[in-house]
């Protein structure tokens, strides 16, 4: 069932400026969670604050559970709090002057105190900071306030949850762990979510279906190995990860590029010119002193080293090689393309 529908959703902030959402139409499946992943000022937060009613649509309609919440045509806009959507913002929002419980329970001033005294000992469970009920948001780790706010949105038990670039607060170990304990208490409550972030690793961990947007449009929906192996622009096959383009020519015998001849997956035209998509994980090399290749940088990257190649037509490609293979630059080396997924582009003449 769709739990979330947008259609057409369209938001300006000044008719002058281009819209911060432009058109967007996606569906999130009930218990699904979705990632929005996009650069900063893509209209992540604009997207999410629409879903929660904290602004209207320009143009477009947004459903809820199969109920309309905005329609910008029939001029319908469900208030925030009777939509039933929990929010954990970026910078968590907690109530300073408000203990843990006070904050957890803050949602849930229409049951009786005996429920609610239950109900936040619940989701404080879930969030393993039972202990921590009394205290105040400032005795408390970046991480676990980051719970708190969780366990705020999810107290009175919503049927989505949206959550604005949860993890960017914290370290990097905390975010992965915080990361991976949210995802398990989503799952377990068979909440739906929208998550934000500009993070691919972060989307491709724990979404099922990851949307990418750019300057307010959606440019694609998928699962995570779709965007990355399978992306529909270039600009989702390098925002999803590193990214090669180069010159093939479309032939009977397939794609002719300088580093290989590749399966015309696409059903690109006879004769035409494409861009070929080259990932790093696609490309090896040996060293060979008649090679057409030349090693311009390593970057070493701890679990890997990142080769950067130079082309005899002056194109660049990188490859990813184990964390051991260490080549100096300036080194000669025939370069070997396994592309297991060709990814094709029009020419940009
Ligand atoms: P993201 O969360 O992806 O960084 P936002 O949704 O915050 O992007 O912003 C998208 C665009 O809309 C940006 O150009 C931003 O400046 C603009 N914008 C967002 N909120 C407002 C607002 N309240 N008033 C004016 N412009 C806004
Ligand atoms: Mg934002």
């Amino acid at each position: 069932m769709a739990l979330v529908h947008l259609e057409h959703v369209t938001k300006r902030f000044g008719a002058d400026r281009p819209p911060a959402t432009d058109g967007l139409s996606f569906t999130v499946e009930s218990g699904r969670i979705l990632a929005l992943l996009g650069p900063s000022g893509c209209g992540k937060t604009t997207t999410l604050r629409l879903i929660a009613g904290f602004e209207t649509p320009d143009q477009g309609r947004i459903a809820i559970a199969g109920r309309t919440v905005a329609d910008a045509d029939r001029g319908i806009h469900v208030a925030p709090e009777a939509r039933g959507v929990g929010v954990v913002f970026q910078d968590y929002a907690l109530f300073p002057h408000l203990t843990i419980g006070q904050n957890v329970g803050f949602g849930l001033e229409r049951t009786s105190r005996s429920e609610r005294r239950a109900r936040v000992a619940q989701v404080l469970d879930l969030v393993g900071l039972t202990d921590f009920a009394e205290r105040y948001p400032h005795e408390l780790s970046g991480g676990q306030q980051q719970r708190v706010a969780v366990a705020r949105a999810l107290a009175p038990a919503p049927t989505l949850i949206l959550l604005d670039e949860p993890f960017s607060n914290l370290d990097a170990d905390l975010r992965a762990q915080m990361r991976d304990e949210v995802e398990k208490i989503l799952r377990a409550t068979g909440t739906t979510a929208i998550f934000v972030t500009h993070d691919q690793e972060e989307a491709f961990t724990i979404a099922d279906q990851v949307g990418v947007l750019d300057q307010g449009r959606l440019e694609q929906v998928g699962a995570p190995e779709v965007i990355y192996h399978n992306p529909a622009t270039p600009f989702v096959a390098e925002f999803v990860g590193a990214a090669d383009f180069l010159p093939g020519l479309v032939s009977r015998e397939g794609i002719v590029t300088e580093i290989g001849v590749f399966g015309n997956l696409n059903g690109r035209a006879l004769g035409s010119r494409v861009r070929v998509m080259i990932r790093p994980d696609d490309v090896t090399f040996v060293p060979d002193a008649a090679g057409e290749a030349v090693i311009v940088r390593r970057y070493f990257r701890g679990s890997e080293n990142l080769y950067c190649l130079d082309l005899p037509s002056g194109h660049r490609v990188h490859s990813s090689q184990p964390s051991s293979a260490a080549f100096p630059n300036g080194l000669r080396v025939r370069p070997e393309a396994h592309v297991l997924h060709v990814v094709t582009f029009p020419a940009t003449s």
